[in-house]
């Protein structure tokens, strides 16, 4: 089974073609990075009109890549939700009129389920049930992985995303966007136990996430430095900020694991990438006999091979969108 996949939620045009779920034949990205940076973050608009402009070369150019024709797929999967919702509308479209046209069904594809599923391109031996820690942009999830469909939500963030607390650190420090590659960088110059940062702890859900808090120490720790014309060091600062992200996310997903009965953890979501919680996860885990997973960079960030892997897997199981199909711009995980 052959699924040609597009995403194109936030900042990032992506089309890919994916076999069996985790077979990735061609994974095209044309990131809109270079532009958004000149206004410190996404732009929506200007987001919603490169995608117009770029999808229709994507697509062919994931086609080409993978050497096949519209003929030889099987499927459309695309991503419906969660995102920006003019630029959800332009993949939405796009697919809708590609497997209209060529005759073949729709599949729509909820981002964060693609997140998760980017786990299975390079690690064949992985199969639900599983733990996972989503990090990414807008979502903090710890999620029990029952099925390739079927997610139940532990944990999640009450405020900020993990992703989003980088990036707003990133931008009060003056590292600029994306935040996140830029904390991880500056961090390897820095202490991290240079600033002791407070920890939020949720007394009625152990599992739940906060980092609005967190932000705010840093934004206190920096004008409370300019008032008394104290030098702040970024990297120091950088690496301690980073410290008490990933010690949370460490505690929670290890202690979920655990209390769960589970041996194996993925990772999942722009923020796997970063460097530090990879390390300490993975010390973390050898410590206590779980496996762990995640995926490549490429993967962990915006990408159409993720929304491929988790078509298929919606595709196997019946799964249809309709000619109606609509952005979504506030979709929950597991909600259809
Ligand atoms: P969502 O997936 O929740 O809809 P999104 O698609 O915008 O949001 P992703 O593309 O999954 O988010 O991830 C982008 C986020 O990942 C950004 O916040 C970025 O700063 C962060 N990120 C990327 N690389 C790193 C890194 N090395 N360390 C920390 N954060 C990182
Ligand atoms: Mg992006
Ligand atoms: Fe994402």
């Amino acid at each position: 089974i052959k699924i040609l996949a597009i995403e194109s939620s936030c900042d990032e045009t992506a089309a890919a073609v994916v076999e069996n779920g985790r077979k990735v034949l061609s994974n095209v990205i044309s990131t809109q990075i270079d532009i958004h940076t000149l206004y410190g973050g996404v732009v929506p608009e200007i987001a919603s009109r490169k995608h117009l402009e770029r999808i229709n070369q994507v697509v062919k150019e994931a086609l080409k890549q993978a050497s096949v024709t519209l003929e030889d797929i099987d499927a459309v999967a695309v991503t419906y939700g969660p995102g920006l919702v003019g630029a959800l509308l332009v993949g939405t479209a796009e697919a809708k009129a590609i497997a209209y046209a060529a005759g073949k069904p729709l599949v729509g594809v909820h981002h964060i389920e693609g997140h998760i599923a980017a786990n299975y391109i390079e690690n064949q031996d992985l199969e639900p049930p599983f733990m996972c820690l989503i990090v990414s942009g807008g979502h903090t999830h710890l999620v029990v992985v029952e099925d390739y469909d079927k997610f139940n939500i532990i944990g999640r963030t009450r405020d900020d995303a993990a992703g989003e607390a980088f990036d707003k650190v990133a931008r009060s420090i003056g590292l600029g966007y994306p935040g996140g590659p830029k904390i991880d960088k500056a961090a390897k110059l820095g202490n991290p136990d240079a600033i002791t940062f407070p920890k939020a702890k949720m007394s009625d859900n152990p599992y739940d996430f906060s980092f609005s808090g967190l932000k705010s120490a840093v934004l206190n720790y920096l004008n409370h430095a300019k008032m008394t014309g104290e030098e702040v060091n970024p990297n120091d600062l950088a690496a301690s900020f980073q410290k008490a992200v990933v010690q949370v996310l460490v505690e929670h997903a290890i202690r979920g694991t655990k209390e769960h009965g589970f041996r194996k953890l993925a990772l999942a979501g722009g923020v796997a990438s970063n460097s530090a919680l990879r390390a300490s996860l993975k010390e973390a885990c050898e410590k206590n006999g779980i496996t762990l997973y995640y995926p490549s960079p490429i993967f962990c960030t915006d990408n159409a091979a993720m929304i491929g892997a988790a078509g298929y897997y919606e595709y196997k199981k019946g799964r249809r969108s309709g000619w109606d199909l609509n952005a979504a711009a506030s979709l929950k995980l597991g909600e259809r």
